[in-house]
């Protein structure tokens, strides 16, 4: 059977606030917080996740919030812009809205014969929303925001690179992506096998310096592995293409396996289950502050050492 990679399966970027990050993305952008849990190699940091009702796959945006981070510089090497998906004719709409909640934008503009609108989040960093009537997925209607302009999960994610070959090379080779179209320096690869946010944009820079990943930039990008066995598989090609391939690590709300991609940028491949109902129900999730077994133990110290939400 061909293996494919179905889509992406989380981003994960690096905040510096907490307090401020929540906000942005539950209250101005009406993400769920679907997992309030800490950063398993640095306790002291909290790891959120934000998705729709269930976090599925294709939907999360995972952040660090480390207060004293430097700012980052966005440039080659790097996941430059992350964007969602909204229904068509939504765009008064969230215009109206980062006018009123002070989020600078850039006004709409076409790209692939689609209209997509710029803006940065209170670190910087780069998103995007894309206007498109062809995603099936339900919105998720967080904060009051009604389902004919809420986000219906990720629509692509632009990787910016000095040359787009290796990387191009891979998508296709490896994943089973396809060139869709190009524009310019740009290039549009779709899965073979698409589940929703199944498109990777290449763009070739060059000339562009090196970004540096701090804070308001993507840490990294994450595909789908349906299981622990589709995992593997795309672990032993990955070793035989001479990549640098970390064993699986438990995450407990998926698996990964993580290598850095010819252009510089970091992937992760990610198992679609067990999910994140898997230490709490549907109906709380992210309401309580959740930990690793190992960490359980230090709950209190932990607790008293991250930084205040309210
Ligand atoms: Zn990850």
């Amino acid at each position: 059977m061909d293996r494919m990679i179905k889509g992406i399966h989380h981003v994960t970027a690096i905040a510096g606030n907490a307090k401020r990050n929540l906000d942005f993305y539950t209250r101005i952008l009406g993400l769920r917080l679907v997992k309030k849990t800490v950063n398993f190699d640095d306790p002291g940091t909290y790891h959120f996740y934000f998705g729709n009702e269930v976090g599925e796959p294709g939907t999360i945006l995972t952040f660090f919030p480390w207060e004293d981070i430097i700012q980052g510089r966005r440039g080659s090497g790097q996941a430059t812009e992350t964007a969602f998906s909204v229904p068509g004719n939504s765009f008064d709409f969230w215009l109206k809205r980062f006018d009123q909640e002070n989020v600078i934008y850039n006004k709409p503009a076409k790209r692939f014969d689609e209209e997509y609108l710029t803006f940065l989040d209170p670190d910087g960093l780069k998103l995007e929303l894309v206007s498109t009537n062809n995603d099936t997925r339900k919105p998720y209607t967080g904060n009051g925001i009604p389902a004919s302009y809420a986000i219906k999960g990720f629509y692509n994610v632009t990787l910016s690179l000095e040359g787009y070959e290796k990387t191009a090379q891979l998508l296709t080779d490896l994943f089973g992506y396809q060139l869709i179209s190009e524009e310019v320096n740009r290039f549009r690869f779709a899965s073979g096998a698409p589940d929703g946010a199944s498109l990777i944009d290449l763009v070739c820079l060059p000339d562009g310096h090196r970004g540096q990943v701090a804070a308001g930039s993507v840490h990294h990008v994450a595909f789908r592995a349906i299981d622990k066995e589709e995992q593997l598989f795309f672990r032993e090609r990955l070793a035989d293409m001479n990549f640098n391939v970390t064993p699986p690590i438990n995450r407990d709300y998926f698996m990964s396996i993580y290598f850095r991609e010819p252009g510089g940028v970091l992937f992760e491949i990610a198992t679609d289950s067990p999910g994140f109902t898997i230490d709490e129900p549907l109906e709380t999730l992210g309401k309580a502050l959740k930990l690793p077994r190992m960490y359980e133990p230090r709950r209190s110290d932990i607790e008293k050492a991250l930084p205040s939400l309210d």
